[in-house]
């Protein structure tokens, strides 16, 4: 295996293009180095990108703020603006794994890695996250909720990396949050998960909604009638049954040791209940 540190964004986009045997980004390493050790994969070229520009930043942009690739999990939660801004986004970052798995895993790492359980993407897609992708033809920028195809499957073509993730800007009286269920207290794979995002009005009325699954299907999944079912109400009780009816319509997991189709289905339209209570307190509703 090769190892190397390209002087820059170019270099890494003309090396791995040109690589024909399996390329990996080397981000925290808590997923692709756990993957060497237990033989799953030998690549043949392994790029480090965290020493570019822009890359360990969190940089204020246009009201939102642009996270860099190696940004860990650890350096979003000490960041207060941006748990301020996105509260829910934060706080699933902050699910993955331990304390010395926080101090590495990157959400870029998170969401390449396409697992349907990735705790980090839910919450980007919510917030409708945009990743800078920077490849041998340029630079694009790719809705968060186009990145992953599968599991183990993303949408990046060959040369391509993700060399920043940006989080918009939002109004005043919004907010978000995300839960998931694990059978164990910690360090667990989601069963399911939820995210929700709202916009209030100053009566407390919601006038937008963002609702992702995750672990409910083989990518995240947004449900569009979920969060059609909050707006307009202060999540009375006809509103959550809107909301809960609609994620379990748009579920359709698999049965694993960790949880049985309907009991993933069912968790499901719990924790986007309580996740939709959770960001309508933040965002100054009173319940
Ligand atoms: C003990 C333990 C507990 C864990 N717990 C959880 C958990 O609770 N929830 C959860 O979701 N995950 C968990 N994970 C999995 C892992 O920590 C996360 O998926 C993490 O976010 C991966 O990020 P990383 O920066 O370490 O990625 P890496 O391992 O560095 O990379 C992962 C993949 O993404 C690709 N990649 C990385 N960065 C980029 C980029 N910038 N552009 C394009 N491709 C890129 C790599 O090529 C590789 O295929 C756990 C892992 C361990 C070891």
């Amino acid at each position: 295996m090769r190892y190397v540190k390209p002087e820059s964004f170019e270099a890494a986009a003309t090396l791995l293009r040109d690589e024909d045997g399996i390329s990996r980004i080397l981000a925290g390493g808590t997923d692709v180095l756990v993957q060497l050790k237990a033989e799953m994969v030998e690549p043949d070229l392994m790029i480090d990108l965290k020493h570019l520009p822009g890359m360990r930043d969190i940089v204020a942009e246009e009201g939102g703020f642009r996270v860099g690739a190696a940004v860990s999990g650890a350096e979003m939660g000490e960041h207060a603006a941006l748990k301020a801004l996105w509260p829910g986004v934060v706080e699933g970052v902050e699910l993955i794994g331990s304390s010395q798995v926080q101090s590495r895993a990157t959400m870029a790492g998170n969401l390449c890695t396409g697992s349907p359980a990735g705790d980090s993407v839910p919450a980007m897609v919510t917030a409708e996250a945009v990743a800078r992708v920077h490849g041998p033809d340029g630079v694009r920028d790719v809705p968060v909720i186009d990145i992953p195809t599968g599991p183990g499957k993303n949408s990046l073509s060959k040369g391509e990396f993700i060399t920043s993730i940006y989080l918009p800007a939002r109004p005043a009286h919004a907010a978000d949050a995300y839960l998931r269920f694990i059978p164990r207290t910690e360090m667990d794979i989601a069963v399911s998960s939820a995210a929700v995002s709202l916009v209030l009005d100053e009566g407390g009325i919601v006038t937008a909604a963002r609702v992702a699954l995750g672990a409910v299907a083989p990518t995240v999944r947004l449900v569009e009638n979920a969060a059609a079912a909050l707006v307009g109400s202060k999540l009375d009780d006809a509103a959550i049954a809107g909301l809960i009816s609609a994620v379990e319509a748009a579920c359709s997991p698999i049965t694993d040791k960790r949880g049985t189709i309907e009991f993933r289905t069912k968790t499901a339209g719990v924790l986007a209940k309580r996740a939709a209570h959770i960001a309508y307190g933040r965002a100054g509703g009173q319940l």
